[in-house]
């Protein structure tokens, strides 16, 4: 069957959300609340998978990342440290006739003729209006429809029959100076703080402001030190998190995409700077292409601990089915880094909304960031608290030790110097700056220094809508008769699939068939999810499973019982969503074969 068109597409995958129980409007029976949603019985088991997948991942395989569950509420100061209080916000524009609010970066280019008007007067009421407004017409519009939106602008303004003064026109090339939905003039862009605000205490005062956190780093990195003490690691080491987090975001879109509340999976992973790694080692090793670099060595810089993350998270994505041709590794360009990443790898998925390239390709929307970061963020907390975020490193002393002094000038110069680009940027008086950078060049060789970091920063929900856009695919399957129907099938990988297997007995109404299928459904639940249902035609069920994606069902017939002789008995027929292809298995095998496929 042919491919559904995106937008098509797009409205199907979102109907289906609703109809299976994946994702529903958040507050939907008092007309919801934008950019708020619900994951229903099939969502949160689905978003459950994704996240222990990540976890699992993530810390329990690994020796060297631990985890944290932190506050969402945390003190004020982490986001003046962080830059969320004054940097962390987008340009936004409002439309100057309905007021709709859009985030300026995110408004199409336009061309056509815009309309000038210098005001409008009312004679019936022997007004005047002297606000400028102007009107964009894409080519082909008549002036009418220019000075018709004009009026609505006068009108809005205290005019009951305006004439508009001043007209002029002129053609303008590819502005986003205009509402692309009705072709009025925006506001001039301005700063909007994305992060929510609340009030600890009963008293609402300026002293008692909190933010719901915007990301859930930020926790790490301020627990950094005791997480450090408590777990006996020793860098590179890292620290993960799952957790909710909250932006008021102008223009929440494309279904649960950009979310204002959402989850997010984060690792800091804490690595020596690359002075002392070359002190260590003798020297840095550098990245000879693309690719996995393969088991982490101890001469890794910087460059190859942020390629290995890049890697890993790709084949994170890959094992959890969505295939490496719906991904794209976008490496940011130097004048898109924030100033303190030193490079910053998005991961993006191909959704069927995302916009299209010059040869026509889905260009991709982002699910995760990975980012070297420096030494910026625990250097700030420093800063920020007064508590030192510096660690010490026996290796680093006695190799240092080692080193001829033409060496250990060379590498405590270079520390020096970016430590006092960091210092200067942060607003330090130059002397203050130049004595901290000398002071800190100087434990270096003691063994001091601050942690730099790499962080692959991912969203749930965003993963979750790329899972379910992948899974998405209409096919052919026969009826109960065995002619060919249309049937909707949710092809979600085993591991992330929110039911593993449903349990059918072929009749309801043989308890024989009941209590042996409910036997099989004790059985497994212990080790997965089951559904289990004896209502309706065996086709039908079987559909409306293909449909909640469930990758295994398993029939219990007569052939069970043992009504067709010993060699059957507790036999069950093991159905594969994708393939439909059945098998019979002994129940005694189910365990097994089923905990092997969704593991
Ligand atoms: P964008 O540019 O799309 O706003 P971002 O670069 O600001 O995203 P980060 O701050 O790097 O995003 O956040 C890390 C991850 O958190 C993103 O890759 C995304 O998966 C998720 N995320 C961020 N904002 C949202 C949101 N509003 N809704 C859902 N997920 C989000």
């Amino acid at each position: 069957m042919a491919e559904p068109k995106t937008a098509e597409l797009m409205e199907k995958i979102v109907s289906l959300c609703k109809r299976r129980g994946l994702i529903f409007q958040s507050s939907e029976i008092y007309g919801g609340l934008n950019g708020f949603w619900d994951y229903g019985p099939l969502g949160s088991e689905l978003k459950r998978n994704i996240k222990d997948s990540w976890w699992r991942s993530m810390t329990r395989f690994r020796e060297d990342v631990v985890g944290l569950e932190a506050s969402i509420i945390m003190h004020p100061r982490i986001w003046e440290a962080s830059g969320h209080t004054s940097t962390f916000s987008d340009l936004m524009v409002d439309c100057l006739l309905t007021k709709k609010r859009f985030r300026a970066d995110q408004v199409d280019p336009q061309s056509g003729t815009a309309y000038f008007y210098s005001g409008a007067s009312d004679t019936v009421l022997g007004k005047e209006c002297g606000d400028a407004f102007s009107v964009l017409l894409p080519p082909g519009k008549p002036p009418e429809s220019a000075r018709k939106t004009a009026r609505l602008f006068y009108q809005d303004r205290g005019l009951q029959e305006p004439t508009l003064l001043g007209e002029r026109n002129e053609p303008v090339q590819n502005t986003t100076r205009y509402n692309p939905e009705n072709g009025s003039l925006l506001t001039e862009p301005r700063p909007f703080n994305l992060m929510l605000k609340t009030y600890v205490g009963p008293v609402e005062s300026a002293d008692n402001i909190s933010y719901l956190r915007p990301e859930t780093a930020q926790a790490i990195f301020v627990q950094f030190k005791n997480v450090l003490e408590v777990s006996r690691q020793k860098l590179p080491f890292g620290i993960c998190q799952i957790g909710k987090a909250f932006r008021n975001e102008i223009n929440p879109r494309n279904f649960t995409f950009r979310s204002r509340e959402f989850e997010q999976m984060e690792l800091e992973f804490f690595i020596k700077p690359d002075e002392a790694i070359e002190a260590i080692c003798g020297s840095v090793a550098k990245p000879t292409g693309r690719g996995h670099p393969g088991e982490p060595q101890p001469n890794w810089g910087w460059q190859l601990w942020h390629q290995y993350w890049v890697e890993e998270r790709l084949a994170f994505y890959e094992s959890i089915g969505l295939p490496r041709n719906s991904l794209v590794e976008y490496w940011q360009k130097p004048d898109e880094l924030a100033h303190y990443a030193r490079a910053t790898v998005d991961v993006l998925f191909k959704f069927p909304f995302s916009k299209r390239d010059a040869n026509g390709e889905l260009a991709g929307e982002e699910l995760e960031g990975i980012a070297a970061r420096s030494d910026f963020d625990l250097s700030q907390h420093q800063r920020f608290s007064g508590k030192s975020m510096t660690v010490f490193d026996e290796e680093l002393k006695t190799a240092w030790t080692k080193l001829d002094p033409a060496k250990q000038t060379e590498l405590a110069g270079r520390y020096q110097q970016t430590r006092l680009s960091y210092l200067t940027k942060t607003g330090e008086a130059p002397e203050k700056a130049a004595r901290m950078a000398q002071e800190e060049a100087e434990g270096l060789g003691k063994g001091y220094f601050v942690p730099h970091v790499i962080e692959p920063s991912a969203g749930v929900d965003r993963l979750a809508l790329a899972l379910i856009c992948n899974a998405y695919a209409e096919d052919q399957a026969p009826d109960e008769k065995g002619k060919m129907e249309s049937r909707v099938v949710m092809r979600f990988h085993p591991r992330i699939a929110p039911v593993k297997v449903a349990v059918f007995p072929l009749l309801k109404n043989k308890p024989e068939l009941v209590n042996k299928a409910k036997a099989v459904r004790d059985l497994l639940r212990a080790e997965m999810s089951v559904f289990y249902d004896e209502a309706g035609a065996i086709g039908r069920r079987y559909r409306r499973q293909d449909e909640a994606g469930t990758p295994f069902g398993i029939t219990i017939d007569f052939d069970t019982l043992g009504e067709k002789g010993p060699e059957l008995q507790d036999t069950v027929t093991l159905r594969e969503r994708d393939t439909m292809k059945q098998e019979r298995v002994k129940i005694g095998d189910l365990l097994r074969i089923l905990t092997e496929k969704i593991r």
